[in-house]
């Protein structure tokens, strides 16, 4: 079927006011923040709705421990910090995920080290993770990428194998589960976002968890300059035990959280009905490659990724440009349809060009200066570059849409691939696709 897409001027299939924004505000919300502006208690390490909020992540888990810090990053760099990563130690990551899961081991004066991503599931390839490992290496950090959890039980074996620390970054999986298990409760320590696009908002924010007292501790000092607390008094001593930072979250913020919690796991069932539909529609699309999730994982689509096919699609065209070309066409039909990380963490100038403290080369230099080498080959992550030449994210699959707008959807991806000439005509339009501010929040 003959159609003019909307790339060359036909009528778009979707208009923006068939999405609903994310967070969703309720009662709930409002009546906690209310709590809060009641109390006049805006913040303190233990604070009413900081504590509760602690407790209830803890509960929701099935972690013993839960402290609430400013951002996912920090509870990052806050996990790096307690199991004592410092300079010269490396720490491993996944080359397809956000930068702060590298960044982390840089703010501890560590060096990260990339491994690539499993072509199915877009999470580190365990069977790629040994040859990254050195006498260096102090950390694995698995990433639970778009919602669906790592494959943990390989890289814990691993992990344990070279007596290694796992710290799992669970930023985009609030309620994933692993073999029934709740992702970041299977490491020594697990790091979770709050911040306005995650599945769990909390404006921004940060969660970290651990059943090991120690970290608790640990983590305490950290997040609080490294101030001792005196044990009998419950005062600050104001002595300095540790290298520490201000991490401290606020009432606000946790009560936001608290409130968004209580709707998290219907929320999360949403995104698994729309994806589930999407999958099974887009699937049958020649060209279109949908997500995969494992029997054994609860996937919670943080985001919906599809690939392209240029060749299954039947047409002659380099896969990159045929994925350019397609999402303008989906994106001009009124899909928010985009990129979000456009090439692997590792071929980031700040790797390439080791762009590090005050513009110098360290922490790189603490083992360049012993002769190692860190050169970041791109060529090294040829499965994550390949994702990145060949997918996008379909935004707003998040409560409240859903399977009306996932319809719509469907709709504009037969249209755009019945019409693949006229989509590579307009291959290098002068488009920008991508999910616009308001969406998540403010741009
Ligand atoms: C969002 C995110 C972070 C950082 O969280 P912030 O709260 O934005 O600091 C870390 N890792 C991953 C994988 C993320 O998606």
């Amino acid at each position: 079927m003959t159609e003019k897409l909307a790339i060359s001027g036909g009528t778009p299939v979707l208009q923006r006011s068939d999405y609903k924004n994310w967070p969703i505000i309720t009662d709930d919300d409002r009546r906690l923040i209310n709590e809060v502006l009641d109390s006049g208690i805006m913040a303190g390490g233990t604070a009413p709705q900081v504590s509760a909020l602690e407790k209830e992540w803890a509960e929701y888990t099935g972690a013993k421990h839960c402290l609430t810090t400013t951002s996912g990053t920090a509870a990052l760099h806050m996990a790096l910090a307690a199991v004592d990563v410092g300079p010269g130690d490396e720490v491993i990551t996944s080359a397809f995920t956000f930068l702060a899961s590298a960044s982390c081991a840089l703010h501890q004066n560590a060096i990260p080290v990339f491994v690539d991503i499993d072509a199915r599931t877009y999470n580190m390839d365990p069977a790629k993770l040994e040859a990254a490992i050195n006498e260096r290496t102090k950390v694995i950090i698995p990433v639970h990428i778009q919602g669906l959890p790592a494959d943990m039980d390989p890289i814990m074996e691993i992990a344990r194998k070279h007596n290694l620390y796992l710290i799992e970054d669970a930023c985009q999986a609030h309620g994933a589960t692993y073999k029934g298990k709740k992702v970041g409760t299977i490491g020594d320590l697990g790091t979770f976002s709050l911040n306005n696009f995650k599945n769990l908002c909390g404006g921004e924010g940060g969660l970290y968890i651990t059943d090991s007292e120690v970290y608790l501790n640990k983590g305490m000092l950290i997040r609080c300059f490294g101030d001792e607390i005196d044990e009998v008094s419950h005062r600050r001593q104001y002595n300095a035990s540790i290298l520490g930072y201000m991490y401290r979250n606020q009432e606000l913020p946790a009560a936001l959280t608290r409130a968004q919690l209580l709707h998290l796991d219907e929320y999360n069932e949403v995104r698994i009905a729309n994806a589930d539909y999407l999958s099974a529609e887009l699937g049958k699309i020649p060209g279109v490659i949908p997500p995969y999730c494992p029997p054994e994982c609860k996937h919670v689509y943080f985001m919906y990724n599809v690939r392209f096919d240029p060749q299954a699609a039947g047409v002659d065209c380099e896969p990159r440009r045929f994925r350019i070309a397609v999402e303008k066409a989906l994106y001009k039909e009124g899909l928010l349809a985009g990129q979000w990380q456009t090439m692997p963490v590792p071929a980031q100038d700040i790797f390439q060009q080791k762009l590090g403290y005050g513009g110098s080369s360290y922490p790189w230099v603490v083992n360049e200066a012993k002769g190692i080498r860190y050169d970041y080959r791109v060529d090294d992550y040829p499965v994550a570059q390949d994702l990145c030449d060949t997918y996008t994210v379909l935004h707003g699959i998040h409560a409240p849409n859903g399977l009306e707008l996932m319809g719509k959807f469907v709709e504009a991806f037969h249209k755009v691939f019945s019409n693949l000439g006229q989509a590579l005509d307009h291959a290098d339009d002068e488009i920008y696709p991508g999910p616009d501010g308001a969406l998540y929040g403010a741009g």
